[in-house]
C-alpha cells in the first residue's frame, strides 16, 4: 500500500500568552506543519485516504487544480514524486506559463515532476462540471480526480486524526479554514460540548454549507472578520504580527491561512471572547510553502517582509 512518510506524534506546544500581554486562558498550538516536509499540515491530512484509494483503484496518475500559490498543488506534486504518482496541475490563469520559473510553488511542483497546464479564469470557473473532466480525460487519459483544495469525503476523514487527546479536552478547537474540509473533519472528531472556530481565509462564511454536506454537527462557527479583506490580501499589520508571534514564539506561520487565524484568536483573547480560564486548542495547519511567494510580492511594492 502507498503511504507517504510522516512525523508522529506531533507536539501541541502551549503559547506563553503572557509574552502577548494576555491572561486567563490557555492557548495549545498543535504542530500539523512539522508532519512532512513538503506534504504540509492538513494537505497531508487531506490526501492520505485519497492517494491510498487511487493506488488500490489501479490509478497511476493524479489530477488536480489549484491557483498561483496553492498549498494543495504543492503537496500533490511532493506527494506524487514520494509514491510514484503521475501529476498533473491544471492551474488558474494562462499569464502564469511564462512565470514558472519565478514562482516558488509552481517551480517547485516543476521540479517535483508535476506537468503542468494553465487555463484561462473563465475556463477555470468550470473545474467541477462533467464536460470539462471528461474532456480532461480525453486529454490526459484516465486519471485519479483531486477537487480543488483536496476537499471530499476521504480527506475529511484524514482530518479527523488531527484531533489528538488535548484536543479532545479543550474548549475550543480553532482551525484556518479555505474550502471547509478541515475544519468539518474536527467537528465530526470533536466531542458535542467543544466549540470549534474557523477563521475563513477569504470573505464570507459560505463554507458551513460544504461542512454540513460532511456532519450534522453543529457545534461549530466560521468567521470572516479576520481575512484581511480577502483571499491571500494582507497588510503591514498583519506581517508585523506574524513577525513578533515568530519572535515571541519561534513558530513560523504562513501570511494566507494559520497567520490570519492566530491574529484572530489573539484579538479575541483581548476582546473577552473566550469563557474565563478556558482551553483553546488550534492547529497549525502548515502553507509555509507559501511565505516565499508572499515575502517576493511584499518586495516588489518595497513592504517589510515575513522574516
Ligand atoms: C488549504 C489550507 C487551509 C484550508 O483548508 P480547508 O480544508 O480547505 O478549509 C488551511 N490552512 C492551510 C495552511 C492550508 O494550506
Amino acid at each position: 500500500m502507498k503511504n507517504l512518510s510522516f512525523a508522529e506524534p506531533l507536539p501541541t506546544t502551549e503559547i506563553d500568552l503572557s509574552l502577548f500581554n494576555i491572561s486567563g486562558n490557555r492557548l495549545f498550538l498543535k504542530r500539523e506543519d512539522l508532519i512532512h516536509p513538503f506534504v504540509s499540515g492538513n494537505k497531508f491530512r487531506k490526501l492520505k485516504y485519497n492517494l491510498r484509494l487511487a493506488d488500490k483503484q489501479g490509478y497511476k496518475t493524479i489530477l488536480t487544480f489549484g491557483g498561483a500559490f496553492s498549498n494543495h498543488i504543492a503537496a500533490v506534486a511532493a506527494a506524487g514524486r514520494e509514491l510514484n504518482f503521475k501529476t498533473i496541475g491544471i492551474i488558474r490563469g494562462e499569464e502564469l506559463e511564462s512565470k514558472i520559473t519565478e514562482n516558488p510553488t509552481l517551480s517547485f511542483a516543476k521540479n517535483c515532476g508535476m506537468q503542468l497546464y494553465f487555463i484561462s479564469r473563465e475556463a477555470y470557473r468550470h473545474k467541477a462540471e462533467i464536460d470539462f473532466i471528461n474532456k480532461l480525460k480525453t486529454q490526459f487519459g484516465d486519471f485519479y480526480l483531486l477537487p480543488e483544495g483536496g476537499t471530499n469525503a476521504l480527506a475529511v476523514k484524514g482530518c479527523e486524526e488531527i484531533l489528538n487527546e488535548k484536543g479532545l479536552s479543550a474548549d475550543y478547537i480553532c482551525v484556518s479554514v479555505g474550502t471547509g474540509g478541515t475544519l468539518a473533519g474536527l467537528v465530526v472528531a470533536s466531542e458535542e460540548n467543544q466549540r470549534v472556530l474557523g477563521f475563513s481565509a477569504l470573505k464570507g462564511t459560505f463554507q458551513a454549507k460544504e461542512i454540513s454536506k460532511f456532519t450534522s454537527k453543529t457545534n461549530f462557527k466560521i468567521t470572516d472578520a479576520y481575512c484581511f479583506g480577502g483571499y491571500g490580501k494582507i497588510d503591514f499589520e498583519l506581517v508585523r504580527f506574524i513577525n513578533e508571534f515568530k519572535e515571541k514564539t519561534k513558530i513560523p506561520l504562513d501570511p494566507i491561512y494559520t497567520g490570519k487565524m492566530l491574529y484572530g484568536i489573539m484579538d479575541l483573547l483581548k476582546k473577552g471572547h473566550f469563557k474565563e480560564n478556558s482551553c483553546i486548542f488550534a492547529v497549525h495547519t502548515g502553507g509555509l510553502q507559501g511565505i516565499a511567494g508572499m515575502n517576493q510580492k511584499l518586495k516588489k511594492k518595497n513592504l517589510p517582509i515575513i522574516e
